[in-house]
């Protein structure tokens, strides 16, 4: 069977679904064929009132899964004190519920300091995640957190987890999930004056700098492991989360392959840019071709790689009212990558309107990082080169359409060289690979 995360919840149909494309009115995993009308018909434009009674509903259909008896038992066995379990289904500010993760708090009856009890949405359609990368993402984020309390980088200590099913990892739960510290601070929005900025860039420098005295001789993500605490296995998904599990690589070439292959053979399984599939098909293709162009940028460095967040959007930031950070949380999809990729832009320094608008530049915030970073190490600052690694991740960003998804594809093209229009360089790259038979294919499906 070719990888998927869901089968087509439509009767007799034996497709696989579309990656992160489940719907949560009708609670449905659907293919390529049923995501549609006259198959599919469900409004998903919702207004306030609708998308918070979808989320509530969510959340009741996930708590009605775990079981807050064996959570208790398990913190007590762990901390050696009574606990109650607070739920909340509370939506928007000050909610516990992130973009893959729902939250409950772990009381403790001395009134010390509260745990979080952390859970990967599985009851939501639309996140979509399969329990196989739901087991991966939380024993990585496991392992990624004891690797860093070892280390000075300010992350929330890991006390314990669980994978649903798996004998002695079970914990009778219900779900797999992941016992933490609760940290003190308010996630950054990257609001703030030129100074505050500056301040927690600044704070932010110092971390990566920590970072990068912890190499690894391999690509991936960390599993916990018996003798060493933890070790670097497959890569966790992207931060899409439509990626299966692959790895680990021995060198930047193949690791940044690898993502590109995963994109390739999932447009070509309409499991993801089903609306446009050529076009995401000769961008992949591209991309494929020239990770060269990113694995160069360490050519005195190869062979080494480091832990990145990858989830970096700036709310991963924990920070006090003096702007100062208190810690960085959300770790699930964390991987060690290359020098260029681990210390240069991310999302962290990006301007989201215009890296979503497909406009190509070095930010301001890119470049004050650069420059803190150069007053800790010379050899971090030269990590700041290019969008390149930025643009290659960000990819099309499962736009559903075309007209949203190509800015993105010219932004790519332009970050690794190429100087012509769209038009004149998808008719170039027809002809160039023509002799791919999965293009072909593609082609012939959409004649
Ligand atoms: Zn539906
Ligand atoms: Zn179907």
């Amino acid at each position: 069977m070719d990888s998927r995360f869901f089968t087509c919840s439509v009767s007799d149909c034996d497709n696989p679904s579309v990656r992160t494309g489940g719907c949560n009115i009708c609670q449905r995993y659907l293919c390529a064929t049923h995501v549609s009308p006259p198959f599919h018909t469900c409004d998903q434009t919702l207004d306030d009132k609708a998308y918070v009674a979808q989320i509530v509903a969510e959340i009741n259909r996930l708590r009605s899964q775990i079981n807050d008896m064996a959570v208790c038992r398990l913190v007590t066995s762990l901390s050696g004190k009574t606990c109650t379990i607070q739920h909340s289904d509370k939506v928007g500010q000050g909610a516990l519920m992130g973009g893959s993760n729902y939250h409950a708090r772990v009381l403790f009856g001395d009134g010390s300091s509260p745990w979080l009890l952390r859970v990967p949405r599985v009851a939501s359609y639309e996140v979509g995640l399969p329990e196989s990368l739901v087991e991966h993402l939380v024993r990585s984020e496991y392992a990624t957190l004891t690797f860093l309390e070892n280390t000075k980088v300010p992350a929330p200590r890991a006390y314990g987890y669980g994978i649903r099913g798996r004998d002695k990892e079970d914990h009778g739960v219900g779900v797999s999930f992941l016992l933490m510290e609760h940290l003190p601070g308010e996630a950054w929005t990257g609001e703030g004056t030129r100074e505050q900025k500056a301040k927690v860039l600044s704070g932010l420098a110092s971390i990566l700098n920590e970072v990068a005295q912890h190499p690894f001789t391999k690509a991936g993500s960390l599993v916990p492991h018996a003798s060493t605490l933890s070790r670097v296995s497959a890569v966790a998904s992207d931060r899409f989360l439509a990626l299966t599990h692959d790895g680990p690589f021995d060198d930047a070439e193949s690791y940044y392959a690898s993502f590109a292959e995963q994109y390739l053979a999932l447009i070509c399984g309409r499991q993801l840019y089903t609306e446009y599939p050529v076009d995401a098909y000769l961008v992949y293709r591209f991309l494929k071709d020239n990770v060269s162009q990113l694995a160069s940028r360490d050519a005195n460095g190869s062979g080494e790689f480091f832990l990145k967040h990858v989830d970096d959007k700036g709310d991963h930031i924990l920070i006090d009212e003096n702007f100062n950070i208190t810690g960085i949380i959300d770790w699930e999809m964390a991987r060690t990558v290359p020098r260029s990729e681990a210390f240069g832009p991310s999302l962290v320094t990006a301007d989201m309107n215009d890296l979503c608008a497909g406009k190509v530049c070095l930010t301001e915030n890119d470049q004050i990082l650069a420059r803190e970073l150069g007053k800790l190490s010379p050899q971090l600052a030269d990590c700041s080169v290019d969008e390149k690694a930025r643009r290659f991740f960000w990819g099309l960003a499962l736009e559903p359409d075309w007209a949203d998804a190509k800015p993105l594809a010219v932004a790519i093209l332009t970050v690794f060289g190429v100087d012509q229009r769209w038009e004149e360089w998808r008719e170039h790259a027809l002809k160039r690979y023509g002799g791919d038979g999965r293009l072909q294919r593609l082609l012939r499906g959409c004649s």
